[in-house]
């Protein structure tokens, strides 16, 4: 018998929403069955307990766990895992923040056995690139070895020293090709956006609202089309993140329309807010990279996501804020930035996604099965399906709300998103096997969670093709 059966909801699964009980067992996911065949909850006669626990998941989905492939957890992995959970994310890939003069490989293992253990997610990790001229040889085979997801490379931030240079960029692409790991890129000129800074702060352009006129649209365009270009070159496949701009997703469009290997990524707040955050008060609390951008740009990202032009959605999750410079802020370029989203990005993006009329099925894929076939984790994780990992949420579209400060658990002050309406509700998340989180209460600590070693979760082939093309 299951150890847990949930039952009476609209199943997401890979070939579509199906009414269906999930029969999950040892964690699992153990079958699947039509409704006819399984008795209605609480039919059982008092005093015939049995030791089978069941959701009722009548008028609601039943989603596979969230899977947030672009997230910073690691400065206080516990809160923030913890808000993710509660948001329905099971699982995170997140970003190591190497030491100065720390390895790669060295970040990525010290990360898996000092940090990890906090969380109470299942975790997998992409080694960040801090320092691109000090990539040591034989670096990306050890961080194959060790299983981490994917290597990011930054195209800006020249003045942190974290700018990869085309060479590093072209060599990084055929490295991580031959070993099977996925280079992430974050794409935006860092030379032109310098240059701009020093222009506006000369000019005496200095309050938040000058922020994103240094980092304008074409910048990201640029920045992802020369990406392009050299995994072309480099013949290697490329994950973009933070997809902001409708020029960078035209390019990323096109290239795939060719045949090229490449996904791009679009973050929370790209799809529910937009630059007129920076006209009014509170603006500061909205600074993130790439900045916000029109309206008309997060209408083309919705259109990629419905389109499937864009394969994942993360939050890029800022667990803390970063500060380019200690003390008050001279400029908005000294102004801390990002933000924490892992908590919400199911919620709102299943809110907003259907209220664009996307269907479940595609807002499912791209929060969680895609980002876990793109990095290696899938059938395992984004999967309803017997033998993965059972990783639930039911989510019931009904219910409407307004995210309040008691509702998030990630233990930061503040959260740009107090205030939004939300439709739609996470109401159980089930982590391997065991619920553990029940209209919004902690109700179970839930099994240990786990280190996952990405390359070797799947099968080559699943990893080698584009979620959403067959
Ligand atoms: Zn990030």
């Amino acid at each position: 018998m299951a150890d847990l059966v949930v039952t009476g909801g609209i199943v997401v699964t890979p070939s579509g929403p199906s009414c269906l009980d999930v029969a999950i067992s040892g964690g699992r996911i153990e079958a699947l069955g039509a409704r006819p065949t399984s008795p209605p909850p609480s039919s059982g006669a008092p005093g015939r307990r049995s030791l089978q626990r069941t959701i009722d998941a009548r008028g609601c989905y039943v989603l596979p766990g969230g899977v947030d492939p672009h997230t910073h957890l690691m400065s206080d992995v516990g809160p923030a895992t913890r808000a993710a959970l509660h948001g329905g994310t099971t699982t995170a890939l997140s970003f190591t923040s190497p030491r100065p003069g720390e390895g790669l490989a060295d970040a990525v293992a010290r990360t898996r056995d000092e940090l990890v253990p906090q969380a109470e997610i299942d975790i997998a990790l992409h080694a960040s690139v801090w320092e691109p001229e000090r990539i040591e040889p034989g670096a990306i085979e050890q961080l194959a070895s060790l299983g981490a997801a994917g290597v990011k490379l930054f195209l800006a931030f020249p003045e942190l020293g974290m700018m990869a240079s085309d060479r590093v960029l072209y060599e990084t692409l055929r490295s991580c090709a031959a070993t099977r790991l996925i280079t992430l890129v974050h794409c935006e000129s860092g030379g032109v956006i310098a240059a701009r800074v020093a222009e506006l702060i000369e000019r005496g352009c200095v309050e938040t609202h000058w922020f994103c006129e240094a980092r304008p649209a074409a910048t990201e365009h640029e920045a992802v089309a020369r990406t392009l270009a050299v995994a072309r070159m480099a013949d290697a496949p490329v994950y973009l993140v933070h997809q902001s701009c409708a020029g960078a997703v035209d390019e990323l469009a096109g290239a795939r329309a060719m045949g090229q290997l490449a996904w791009g990524e679009a973050c929370t707040h790209h799809l529910v807010f937009a630059e007129e955050r920076y006209r009014r008060p509170g603006a500061e609390r909205f600074l993130v990279v790439p900045p916000l951008r029109a309206p008309s740009d997060r209408d083309r990202l919705w259109a990629a996501i419905a389109r499937g032009e864009i394969q994942s959605i993360g939050s890029d999750h800022a667990q803390g804020r970063t500060h380019p410079v200690d003390g008050p802020p001279r400029s908005f370029a000294e102004q801390p930035y990002g933000i924490a989203g892992v908590e919400l990005r199911v919620p709102l993006v299943l809110s907003e996604g259907q209220r664009r009329g996307v269907p479940i099925q595609r807002l499912a894929e791209l929060l969680s099965s895609g980002p876990a076939r793109i990095f290696g984790l899938y059938p395992r994780k984004g999967a309803i399906t017997p033998g993965a990992d059972a990783d639930l949420v039911v989510w019931d579209p009904a219910e409407e709300w307004i995210v309040e400060p008691g509702h998030l658990h990630d233990g930061l002050p503040d959260s740009p998103y107090l205030g939004l309406p939300v439709h739609g509700r996470v109401r159980q998340v089930v982590r391997a096997g065991e619920l553990v989180v029940d209209r919004g209460r902690r109700v179970a600590e839930g099994p240990p969670p786990r280190f996952l070693r990405a390359w070797q979760a799947s099968q080559p082939e699943q990893r080698r093709q584009p979620p959403g093309t067959g």
